[in-house]
């Protein structure tokens, strides 16, 4: 008989996890999906695409129904887990079910962060990580609102453009003194900046919200040196925390994410975590390459294979208010590395390749990414880039032309 498995979160870790082990270990599991999403898998990056009207919400769900069925999977959708009892190896869900399981995977994902200020509880503030959110912006965009966007990193660009490109009045306010500080070092930053205001966007740096105004609903935003921003709506786009509350709850280890080993196994024998819920030597990604490299490893695992997962290097590489950005690496370099710049702001081009000891180390790109994953491959790869070093500014055809010549 096939061992009951069960997957918490019908997010992207977990439809990829499914996906390798239907490669893998197909007839080896019983496996159930419970998820509390109204709506089958989806690919959530594409959030952003829907947003922005460049495709349709139903267009980006991962995978079909039938797939689902036709790989013997119990799908439970629009229902949370509340409970898991470690000692009898069940789960409870908020409709008082229980299911019983032998093996347990928490891909819970994360949640939005939302800023402890005064008026944080206001009706008119918004987040944005799921199509439910995307509904509800859709629908202040239509009717033209003046919208706060808190937040300057890759999820409040993306709100910020996806909204004023549907109609919206956006003004963005970020309390660091660049955009995406996390993977822009300044020049690149300030390239951005510009791109984005060109498409209407008001941008505020160095801009802490203090508060947010109104009586039962939003009326603005007043940051911290006392200026007032009038708005109908204000959405909080101030990072993420991951969904850890089940595991905590149930005595499952955790920090900031869940605590799982090279296995992806929890403090608890049989019991797993992958996907932005997780926590592995230390790091939570936020990111669905790593998630995805997670789902290979643990399949593997569940199959009875031997696999361990190191950790991955992480890249960005995306359209960011429709602008492509890439940042991979130690991309703002040090006393010990030296830097190579090509900077072109009226054709909106900016490149920086970081160099240590001899090897690629790092590299912001904005405007061209022809090459981001050429550059992305020698920064893992880790080589010795001396003999392309005066042509790799230029792109990988420059490069190897040079090299054979
Ligand atoms: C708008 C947007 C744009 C993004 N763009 C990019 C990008 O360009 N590149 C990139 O790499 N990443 C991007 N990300 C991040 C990416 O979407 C995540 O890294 C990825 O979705 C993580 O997958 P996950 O399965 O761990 O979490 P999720 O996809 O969030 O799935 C977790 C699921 O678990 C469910 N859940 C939680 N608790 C319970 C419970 N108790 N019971 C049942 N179900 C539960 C949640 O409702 C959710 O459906 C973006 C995210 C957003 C929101």
């Amino acid at each position: 008989m096939s061992e009951p498995l069960v997957i918490v979160g019908n997010g992207m870790a977990a439809a990829r996890l499914v996906d390798e082990l239907a490669k893998t270990a197909l007839g080896r599991y019983a496996i159930a999906v419970i998820g509390d999403e109204p709506r089958l898998a989806y690919n959530r990056v594409l959030l952003s695409a829907v947003l922005a009207g460049d495709t349709a919400s139903h267009d980006i769900e991962l995978r079909p129904a039938d797939w689902w069925r036709d790989r013997g999977v119990t799908l439970k959708y629009g229902c949370a887990v509340t409970e898991i009892d470690v000692g009898r190896r069940e789960l409870k869900i908020a409709n008082d079910e229980s299911i019983a399981f032998s093996k347990l995977v928490l891909a819970t994902g994360s949640m939005p962060l939302r800023l402890n200020v005064p008026g944080a509880e206001l009706k008119g503030v918004n987040t944005f990580r799921d199509s439910r959110d995307v509904d509800l912006l859709l629908t202040l965009a239509a009717a033209r609102k003046r919208v706060v966007v808190i937040g300057g990193g890759l999820l409040g660009l993306e709100a910020a453009y996806g909204l004023a490109k549907a109609g919206a009045s956006v003004t963005l306010v970020h309390l660091m003194d660049r955009l995406m500080e996390r993977q822009l070092d300044a020049p690149a930053a300030a390239l951005l900046k510009s791109l984005v205001e060109a498409k209407g966007i008001e941008i505020l740096l160095n801009a802490n919200t203090a508060r947010i105004i109104g009586e039962n609903r939003v009326e603005g935003v007043e940051l911290s040196e006392g200026r007032r921003i009038a708005a109908n709506a204000v959405i909080f786009a101030a990072g993420i925390r991951p969904n850890v509350v089940l595991a905590r709850e149930a005595g499952i280890a955790v920090n900031r994410g869940i605590i799982v080993d090279d296995r992806l196994q929890t403090g608890v024998f049989d019991i797993f975590a992958l996907g932005e819920c997780a926590e592995h030597r230390g790091i939570c990604y936020g990111l669905v390459e790593p998630a995805y490299e997670q789902a290979r490893i643990l399949a593997q695992h569940l199959a009875g294979r031997t696999a361990a997962y190191q950790g991955s290097v992480v890249a960005t590489n995306l359209k960011v208010s429709g602008v492509s950005v890439f940042s991979a690496g130690d991309f703002l370099g040090g006393e010990q590395s030296e830097s190579i710049v090509l900077s072109d702001v009226k054709r909106g081009t900016y490149k920086k390749l970081v160099i240590a000891d001899g090897r690629l180390n790092g590299a912001v790109l904005v405007g061209d990414v022809a090459d981001a994953l050429w550059y992305l491959e020698l920064i893992r790869a880790g080589g010795a880039v001396a003999r392309i070093r005066k042509d790799m500014m230029f792109g990988r055809t420059a490069a190897t032309l040079a090299e054979a010549a």
